[in-house]
């Protein structure tokens, strides 16, 4: 049965974002917990409604991957603000899990890349784009599930090689052809930008830090179109093995052109490197 606003009783804020806030929820029936995303687009705020219609619109279209966030539907409140009930994932983001448990090591890291590799087949299949990969934006359980969440910057794509229009997502995790699409002939293949963010996801999560900053040091546009579109590729310390090494070589291509799909990473050697468990 749909599940209606006042059977929802709020419980605390889990978090904020630049479209609204995220509550933990308690559904007074089931005693079921949920996340409850609400997209202030009172007044007269048309963008912000087409925004969060396109979440919710991506989100039912991506439904059956266990790696995407489950959305249990959606409901414009009176204020005009919409709100997104979710499913809560109670270790927040991976964020939130570096920020608490350190750097991660290789097998943990292969376990998320193989995950969100999933999660992006599912969109990327379903000819949605997200736009806006990074570690603020994926989720995790104690399931040890990590899914993709935060469809606000995503794009769904009416033809194959519709060019992308410009700046939305983070800009710190944007590829090289988002800050200069002329570097690919004026439009670009959308789909490679998200592949960029899952590779500067892991050498974040494996670093510690935002690599192509010094740690501690602001982002600002200028710095970072510099360093991702002229500068060389962040190193890894000695210890990482090659697998890994190629792996995020394969998603920091600059070249958009050159950088490994979605379906080709799923056969990489650090991704799948045992035949059994990963089938
Ligand atoms: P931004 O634009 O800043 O990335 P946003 O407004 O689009 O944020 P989300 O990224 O969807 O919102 O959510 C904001 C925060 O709320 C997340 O970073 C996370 O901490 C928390 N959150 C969101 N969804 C869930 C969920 N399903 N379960 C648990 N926590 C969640
Ligand atoms: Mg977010």
């Amino acid at each position: 049965p749909a599940i209606s606003p006042s059977d929802l009783e709020t419980l605390h804020v889990l978090g904020h974002g630049n479209g609204g806030t995220v509550y933990k929820v308690r559904h007074r029936g089931t005693s079921d917990i949920h996340a409850l995303k609400v997209v202030r687009c009172s007044g007269s705020d048309a963008s912000a409604r087409r925004g969060a219609r396109r979440e919710v619109e991506a989100l039912r279209r991506a439904a059956s991957s266990p790696n995407v966030v489950r959305c249990h539907g959606s409901f414009e409140e009176p204020c005009g603000d919409i709100a997104i009930l979710l499913e809560y994932m109670d270790l927040g983001t991976l964020e939130l899990v570096l920020r608490n448990y350190g750097p991660f090591g290789e097998p943990d890291l292969a376990d998320v890349a193989r995950q969100v590799l999933n999660g992006l087949d599912q969109l990327h299949s379903r000819k949605i784009i997200h736009r806006d990969i990074k570690p603020s934006n994926l989720l995790v359980n104690s399931k040890m599930e990590v899914k993709i969440a935060d469809f606000g910057a995503s794009k769904i794509m009416c033809r194959t090689l519709e060019a992308c229009d410009s700046y939305v997502g983070t800009c710190a995790y944007m590829s090289p052809e988002r800050f200069d699409p002329d570097s690919n002939g004026g439009s670009y293949n959308g789909y490679a930008g998200d592949v960029w963010g899952l590779g500067l996801t892991l050498l974040e999560l494996y670093l510690g830090y935002f690599p192509f900053l010094d740690p501690g040091q602001r982002p600002n546009w200028a710095s970072l179109a510099c360093a991702i579109c002229l500068g060389e590729m962040p190193s890894l310390p000695e210890q990482a093995s090659g697998e890994f090494r190629s792996f995020v070589e394969c998603c920091l291509q600059k070249e958009s052109g050159k950088r490994w799909t979605v379906l080709q990473l799923l056969t990489h050697p650090f991704v799948c490197k045992d035949p059994i468990s990963g089938a």
